[in-house]
């Protein structure tokens, strides 16, 4: 099992018509592997170093980056972690050395008993999700942009407008996680526990004739 400590929420909000301040969810699992989540802006850094600070954590003690996508919000710190492996949407590194792994063909990465990485491509078409058993047993997602934030479960323009690259996708990947997540971490707002209605809520939503 794994701790699943969330650092920072992340959030977003419209601060004019062309503008907006967001930040990403930052989190840290403690387990097998120290693996941190989607390291914010690069102007975060101290910011993440106290927190990791306060968990008892030095950046060289994390053995897993993992930024669900490539956009800026999400990768600014990954190279406070240089002891660690890098996964980057769908790309595995360490220094220069890459590892090709098939998530382009819907393959899950596993870091360990309790961790995993699955391909959830739609807000950008390399999208991941983190899949973890918690300490209390229950299964957490760390999803990104996956869900913008809990309230984009009843209106769908807030994940939209976010920006995706595969709407369709996207909407099937929402509901596949959905449906084995007990928690989401969202990419830009707090936690929140899924219900038997949301995951209807999220099925009726791509509807009958959508095609696969
Ligand atoms: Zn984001």
């Amino acid at each position: 099992m794994s701790e699943v400590i969330v650092l920072y929420d992340g959030y977003s909000v419209m601060t004019g018509k062309d503008q907006m301040s967001a930040n990403c969810s930052c989190t840290l699992l403690k387990g097998i592997h120290n693996v941190i989540i989607d390291t914010m802006t690069a102007w975060d850094s101290q910011k993440i170093i106290t927190a990791l600070d306060r968990n008892n954590v030095r950046p060289e003690d994390v053995n897993y980056v993992i930024s669900t996508h490539g956009h800026s919000d999400h990768i600014g710190n990954n190279n406070l972690f240089l002891m660690a492996k890098h996964i980057v949407g769908f790309s595995v590194s360490f220094q220069d050395e890459y590892h090709m792994h098939p998530f382009d063909k819907g393959e899950e990465l596993r870091i360990d008993e309790n961790v995993k990485v699955v391909p959830t491509p739609g807000h950008t078409l390399s999208d991941v999700t983190v899949l973890v058993i918690s300490k209390q047993a229950t299964t957490v997602a760390m999803v990104g942009d996956l869900f913008e934030k809990f309230e984009d479960i009843q209106n769908p323009s807030i994940w939209l407008e976010a920006g995706s690259e595969d709407p369709v996708q996207q909407m099937k990947n929402r509901s596949k996680v959905a449906d084995i997540a007990d928690w989401i971490v969202p990419g830009h707002g707090p936690k929140f526990q899924v219900t038997e209605q949301i995951r209807q809520t999220l099925k009726k939503q791509i509807g009958p004739d959508t095609p696969s």
